[in-house]
């Protein structure tokens, strides 16, 4: 039976007429309590906060909460769609040969990984990577934004369609938005392609260079 559990009468009406097992569902888990926005004092409390996160099915297959790493109080924070394979087994954002790229674009705008701040919109791995769901997007969003809002950086690279499109809350194909400066949460935001499109894709790394650009000489006046 579904929804509520049946009622003294219904059992006594089953049995009547032979019934000997109802089964009925279990009414739905409620979801955890997520992160009230402006709650945390820093990002270890948040990290402390998403420990052994059950709100939403990732969790029964992810290996490690991926919470994202580096400076906590970076002027320049990437975000990435969710931890792939490498990541998901170390506990750590772009770590896999996607990682390495990010690292070789961080550096060639004079920065390094320690100084700036890596994340990812989904803190657990889908499994055989695939998209995000809208309902792993809705339970882990409340965790990205309060991230942003602790770090406070001065701008903020989404990496690939999907974290563009959730931070940005718009269906806009990145090639169209890649280039351009938009706002989130009162941050300016520099979408550009993702690392691992890169990798199949090596053509492209002159238009994420040229998004680059943009961002180093924004940072550098101050
Ligand atoms: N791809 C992502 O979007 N994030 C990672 O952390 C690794 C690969």
């Amino acid at each position: 039976m579904a929804g509520d559990p049946p009622t003294r009468d219904q059992l006594e009406f089953f049995r009547d007429l032979g019934v000997r097992d109802v089964f009925f569902d279990r009414p739905a888990a409620t979801p955890a309590a997520s992160v009230v926005p402006g709650s945390m004092h820093d990002l270890g409390a948040l990290k402390t906060h998403l420990d052994g996160c059950p709100r939403c099915k990732l969790s029964k297959t992810r290996t490690n909460i991926v919470f994202g790493q580096g400076n906590p109080k970076a002027e320049l924070m990437f975000v990435g769609e969710a931890p792939g394979r490498d990541e998901d087994e170390q506990g750590l954002a772009f770590v896999g040969r996607a990682g390495q790229l990010l690292t070789k674009i961080i550096e060639a705008i004079g920065r390094t990984r320690d100084e700036v701040f890596i994340a990812n919109v989904l803190k657990c791995r889908p499994p055989n990577n695939r998209n995000p769901e809208p309902d792993e997007v809705a339970a882990c969003r409340p965790f990205l934004d309060e991230q942003i809002r602790l770090i406070a950086p001065r701008v903020i690279v989404t990496l690939g369609t999907f974290a563009a499109q959730a931070l940005l809350e718009t269906d806009e194909p990145i090639g169209r938005m890649r280039g351009h400066w938009r706002t989130a949460r009162g941050v300016r935001v520099m979408p550009t392609f993702h690392p691992a499109f890169l990798l199949r894709s090596p053509e492209r790394k002159k238009d994420v260079w040229e998004d680059m650009k943009l961002v180093r000489d924004f940072l550098a006046d101050k």
